[in-house]
């Protein structure tokens, strides 16, 4: 009871220095798990209001604090929707799956579920993953032309070493090449690997980080940043759309006539033109490297409810989603260039994103390591070509309006 008494005070003083310029917000992590609670309260005492639904959640504080979330007061709150059953035949993702969704935009769970259901009754999603890679390029600056040069050469005639030194921070991380471009006094080293099961920005950063400092010994040249931006995260490229990164996905179904009539209520020569005019056309004028119809939805609700890292919707909206008659079918195909997910580490080990991952039987570590990720991977294709072929089926159809009313 002493103790109690005693910590209720403790609150109440972080609380008074807080509102009285005394202490600030990261003063609270002194408290431990109790910073939360009396962060979040010193706050509703400045603004004069509960922050009632903030404080209730169910996540695990201490996991989420050690890894996730600083200045942590509560939680944000997401429905979650599920679409399906999906039929998916890829070379990892065998069956049906139901696909959780995040989000706050209506009818979005409804579109996918029935793209999930024409492309089920269509025999399946096939889908393969074209490359595996994530990537971060390393800044030099140099004095000289020659300088350039010299370390550009040094780092092609000891790419092996470099390897080797990148291993030392990691045992998933497989570094598979290094790539150099010169811009004036700028070098850019782009190291780009597989990293199992995880996403992967954290282990290949640590790596890059100790592989350049070892460079920058080696050579004399002065490191600058672990990342030049050449690596590109978080940001739409061209680098990206051309070459990848995280996973390269296609997914691709041939829908009968009948099935596009019955479900998408359309024909499937209208989508190939909408798909065509919107998609192609429409983009390019745009000057967008998403030519599709709306890959970031279905990105979006899904890395949402898996904890993925959610800026990697930026990469994820890029890619290209065709439509062609093949015979008298509508065949559809979805090329995603950058999905970035992993199956542990970042938010994934969260309990909410966690149980997710366990609906799509994907959750933690695969056998062989790098299996589940592309599971997910292979899954959440094969989702995006269901959100395609339901948005643009409505839009043939003249239904979008509708359907969001
Ligand atoms: P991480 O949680 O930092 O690293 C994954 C960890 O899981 C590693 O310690 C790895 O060990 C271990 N692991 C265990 N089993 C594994 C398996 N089967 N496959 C792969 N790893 C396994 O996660 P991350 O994916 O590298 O980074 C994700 C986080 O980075 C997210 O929170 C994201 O928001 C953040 N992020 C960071 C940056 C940055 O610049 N640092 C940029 C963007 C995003 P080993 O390493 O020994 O293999």
């Amino acid at each position: 009871m002493t103790n109690e008494l005693n910590e209720n005070k403790k609150v109440t003083k972080f609380i008074e220095d807080f509102l009285a310029g005394k202490a600030n917000l990261r003063n609270f992590d002194e408290l431990g798990k109790d910073g939360v609670e009396a962060r979040r309260q010193a706050l509703e005492k400045l603004i004069g209001k509960r922050l009632e639904s903030i404080s209730h959640y169910s996540l695990d504080v201490d996991r989420a604090m050690k890894r996730n979330i600083e200045n942590m007061i509560g939680v944000a709150q997401i429905p979650i929707g599920v679409a399906g059953p999906l039929l998916v035949n890829g070379d990892l993702a065998r069956g049906e799956y139901y696909i959780p969704l995040a989000t706050t935009e209506g009818a979005l769970v409804a579109s996918v579920n029935r793209g999930c259901k024409a492309i089920t009754l269509s025999k399946g999603a096939r889908v393969k993953i074209l490359d595996d890679k994530m990537t971060r390029s390393a800044l030099f600056k140099v004095n000289s032309l020659e300088e350039a040069t010299n370390l550009r050469d040094w780092i092609k005639a000891n790419k092996d070493k470099i390897i080797e030194k990148t291993k030392e921070t990691s045992r998933h991380l497989k570094i598979r090449d290094i790539n150099v471009w010169i811009v004036g006094k700028n070098v850019f080293v782009r190291f780009e690997g597989e990293t199992g099961d995880a996403m992967g920005m954290n282990m290949i950063t640590i790596a890059v980080e100790h592989a350049c400092s070892w460079i920058e010994k080696q050579t004399d040249t002065k490191f600058l940043a672990a990342s030049g931006n050449m690596c590109i995260d978080k940001k739409s490229s061209a680098l990206n759309t051309i070459t990848g990164r995280g996973k390269t996905v296609v997914a691709e179904v041939t829908i009968p006539r009948n099935i596009v009539k019955t479900v998408l209520k359309t024909d499937p020569e209208k989508m190939v033109e909408i798909a065509y005019r919107k998609n192609l056309v429409g983009s390019a004028l745009a000057g967008s490297y998403g030519f599709n119809a709306h890959f970031a939805n279905i990105i979006a609700a899904i890395y949402l409810a898996t904890g993925q890292d959610a800026a990697h919707v930026v990469e994820g909206s890029q890619g290209f989603s065709l439509m062609e008659m093949e015979g008298d079918a509508l065949h559809a195909s979805v090329t995603i260039p950058a999905i970035q997910v992993g199956t542990v580490g970042g938010g994934t080990g969260l309990g909410t994103q966690r149980e997710a991952l366990e609906l799509l039987g994907v959750a933690g570590g695969g056998e062989p390591a790098g299996a589940n990720a592309k599971k997910l991977a292979e899954i959440i294709g094969s989702a995006v070509l269901a959100g395609e072929l339901s948005l643009v089926g409505a839009l043939a159809a003249r239904h979008l309006g509708k359907a969001h009313q």
